[in-house]
């Protein structure tokens, strides 16, 4: 089968792989209808986070036709139209249980403290091939699948796999209550998810990004919206909440606020981006990210401005990605302001009967912001334009078979 396989950073190929087989009996092999590009694999290409293994399939966004099951499959049949969600639980352990799958104590091989399991990611995320590919295997069938209603077409079942459960879980994690102001940093794929999560949780949104076809996206969702390229960010939330500053905030920015994206207009990030990429092609281990600062950098400007912009008493929600090391956090001032701050990676599976009514019913529309749809055979331009962020590509569907 054609599947889109990582070589080293930069370099990524569409190759002919074998086909997965059923392992354990809890398995099911899944043939894809749709995968996506997700900002996190662009990371992986870019060596913001990794290492990748060479010969890894990238991708953890997927829907498809169940193909086969393993013995021990109950609820799963062959045939059925599925989501894959992006993250991978068990589906019996203590965490599991309570609906925290991303921290299953079972699904990565590498030992229950090894951090959470999803497709297509580092050895350290759990070793499962990705889902930018033909077919793929899905370990707990019954668990890490979710039949599709029939009400639910491709395009908006493809971004249910990651983006609206993680952007509906940094909205669940705020806490938001009707009429909370809420400032989400970052306007992509994620932040647009949050968004509209946020909205329907009642809260009045306000969002913060630089991309003019990102801000335009976050107020078709309903937000008023902050260039930060154009004003003081700060200055204008104080403005927009009396004063007050918002009750809750939701960062869906992550790495990229230390190393946004390579452009003309930001050479001396572009040349730091390169810097890392290559102490990452020589040192696997992620300590190098640390020592490339310095004392005095700022060392993120998404986490500077959320502890400056939440109200007093508030809460911040982390869902953008870091890479794995220590960071400096504006603690002082958070400890005056008696914040709360929570974060981490989607707990999906314990989202989908909610989210699934909310799709069905029109309450919530994810095709919204699905921009692309991109044959197999596009793949690696469809990577380039993503990552450059080229004007209008907010977000890909892939088509594994085109
Ligand atoms: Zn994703
Ligand atoms: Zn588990």
């Amino acid at each position: 089968m054609k599947a889109l396989v990582f070589h080293a950073i930069g370099d990524i190929r569409i190759e002919d792989v074998p086909e997965p087989v059923i392992v354990d009996q809890s398995d099911a092999i899944v043939r894809l209808t749709a995968s996506a590009i997700c900002g996190t694999d662009l990371h992986f290409v870019r060596g913001t986070i990794g290492p990748v293994e060479k010969g890894q399939i990238l991708g953890h966004e997927g829907i498809g036709i169940v193909e086969s099951v393993g013995s021990e499959v109950k609820s799963i049949k062959v045939g059925q139209r599925v989501i894959i969600p992006a993250i991978v639980g068990c589906g019996t352990c203590q965490f599991c249980q309570k609906g925290l799958s991303a921290q299953c104590d079972k699904a990565n091989p590498m030992g229950k403290h090894a951090g959470s399991v999803f497709f297509g990611g580092p050895e350290t995320a759990g070793k499962l091939k990705g889902l930018q590919a033909e077919k793929a295997r899905v370990p707990w069938a019954d668990t890490n699948l979710v039949p599709i209603p029939n009400g639910i077409d491709d395009d908006q079942a493809i971004l249910m796999s990651d983006i609206l459960p993680t952007g509906w879980f940094g909205a669940d994690l705020a806490g938001i209550e009707e009429g909370d102001d809420v400032l989400v940093f970052g306007c992509g794929p994620v932040g647009l998810m949050a968004i509209a999560s946020a909205k329907l949780m009642g809260g009045r949104v306000i969002a913060v990004d630089r991309l003019t076809d990102r801000l335009g996206m976050a107020r078709a969702q309903g937000a008023e919206v902050i260039n930060f390229d154009e004003v003081d960010v700060l200055e204008t939330v104080l403005k927009l909440t009396k004063g007050d500053g918002a009750r809750r905030v939701i960062d869906a920015v992550g790495v990229d606020a230390e190393h946004a994206h390579a452009g003309p207009e930001k050479p001396g990030l572009l040349n730091k981006a390169r810097e890392l990429v290559e102490q990452y092609a020589i040192e696997p281990a992620a300590r190098k990210f640390t020592s490339h600062f310095q004392a005095g950098d700022n060392p993120s400007q998404v986490f500077d401005w959320a502890v400056k912009c939440v109200a007093k008493a508030g809460t911040i929600a982390i869902i953008g990605v870091y890479p794995l090391t220590d960071r400096v956090f504006p603690i002082g001032v958070a400890m005056n302001k008696n914040i709360t701050l929570r974060m981490g990676i989607g707990n999906h599976r314990r989202y989908y009967d909610v989210l699934l009514d909310h799709v069905t019913s029109g309450r919530l529309d994810p095709k919204k912001i699905l921009t692309q749809v991109e044959p197999m055979t596009g793949v690696i331009e469809a990577y380039k334009a993503f990552d450059e962020r080229q004007p209008g590509w907010i977000k890909v569907e892939l088509n594994p078979t085109a």
